[in-house]
């Protein structure tokens, strides 16, 4: 705010800031003054956000960051609809009609200012969300846990757990995170107990001995010696081992696959059958089918999915006072986009699926009547659920 110091403890904006607009782009409040003025503030306009292309490619992405949007847009006098939250949509129909996700109507002066974090919202979490799906993807049945709230801004967490969540992973880290989700965070231990504790042994005997009894113990191996030296001290020191992870840095990692399945076989050697496999460090949707294949169990993925790339949302007038206005390289107009109810295809205005010839049906949800709650906005249980039960359809 004008007047205010510069410096502040944390630099995130608080949610009273973005509410008041002071994170939108300052453009939008100049528009609105200069539409005030010539009495157009009230010109009734329907906006419609869209994606054209998504990131490198992708085929598909999940939709996400709706609640926060709705939340922001509740008490305004606008109309919402948009795809349920966790929608795996592709950026144009067969028709090469680029799907809209959202929808806002209303009176432009009121909702103009809020573009800006209403973008940030979708961009952001749906570019976390849609990555977490492709590791989801990649790793099958295997257990992924999110590593990634190290890399970004700690205010983030929350946001960057419950995307990844949403998009199909098994745990998250933090306990702030994993709170939100109702769930346990999950970890096992860094490099610097084993450096503390003087040595491999010395920590796997403490782990063994103090580590509260529900935790399960999973042993870091690769701190001081190779991989196969610290599993098997680990296998020594600890009675109950649930797994060992392994952090190899780039420089030492040589042929991962093959480290992993020679863990492998020490384990099973020494009776720990049951004892799983993790590997961290750099991993992504592309390296970890090698991994898996050799036999690793679970991975913990960071960076790749905290800095997903953002799915770039662009929102445009399509519709002035009821009648069709888009801009050039736009289709103006409101889509009646349906989906199919049997592949999850979508189509504008189809009754019949263009790929399976199934029943289309609607594929937007209202979720604000005049700034009012029109439907419920489900948890982020129910969310993943619908994420993965979408990823199962497409046989990816
Ligand atoms: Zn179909």
């Amino acid at each position: 705010m004008a007047g205010e110091s510069p410096r502040r403890e944390f630099y995130v904006a608080t949610p009273e800031e973005i509410r008041s607009g002071q994170t939108s782009d300052i453009y939008f409040f100049r528009t609105l003054d200069v539409l005030k003025k010539a009495g157009k503030d009230r010109v009734r306009v329907l906006m419609e956000t869209t994606a054209q292309a998504l990131p490198n490619g992708w085929p598909w992405a999940v939709f996400a960051g709706l609640e926060e949007t709705v939340n922001l847009l509740r008490g305004r006098k606008v109309d919402l609809w948009a795809l349920p939250e966790g929608t795996v949509f592709p950026p144009k129909t067969p028709r090469g009609i680029p799907v809209p996700v959202l929808y806002i109507e209303g009176p432009y002066g009121e909702f103009c200012i809020y573009e800006t974090p209403v973008l940030g919202f979708l961009c952001e979490a749906s570019g976390i969300a849609t990555k977490s799906a492709r590791v989801r993807v990649a790793a099958g049945e295997r257990r992924v846990i999110s590593f990634g709230v190290r890399r970004m801004h700690p205010a983030l967490a929350p946001l960057i757990e419950r995307c990844v969540y949403l998009g199909g992973l098994d745990s998250v880290t933090t306990p702030l995170g994993a709170a939100m989700l109702g769930k346990e965070p999950m970890g096992t231990m860094p490099h610097a107990l084993t450096i503390v504790m003087g040595g491999p042994r010395e920590a796997f005997a403490a782990l063994q001995k103090h580590l509260e009894k529900r935790v399960p113990r999973i042993a870091l191996v690769d701190t001081y010696y190779d991989e196969k030296t610290e599993a098997i001290l680990a296998a020594e020191e600890i009675k109950d081992l649930a797994g060992v992870r392994l952090d190899t840095p780039a420089s030492r990692r040589g042929n991962f696959a093959s480290i992993v399945r020679e863990v492998r076989w020490e384990l099973d050697l020494r009776g720990h059958k049951d004892a799983k496999i993790y590997v961290s460090g750099g991993l992504d949707e592309a390296s970890i089918p090698a991994l898996a294949a050799a036999g690793a169990d679970g991975f913990g993925v960071g960076t790749a999915l905290s800095n997903a790339p953002s799915v770039d949302f662009a929102m445009d007038i399509v519709e002035r006072e009821g009648k069709p206005a888009a801009k050039r390289g736009k289709f103006g107009g409101r889509k009646d986009l349906q989906r199919c109810a049997k592949c999850g295809a979508f189509e504008v205005g189809a009754g019949k699926c263009p790929a399976c010839g199934g029943r289309m049906g609607p594929a937007f949800v209202q979720y604000l009547d005049g700034g009012r709650p029109a439907a419920d906005l489900p948890g982020p249980d129910a969310i993943r659920k619908y994420v993965l039960e979408q990823l199962r359809g497409k046989g990816l």
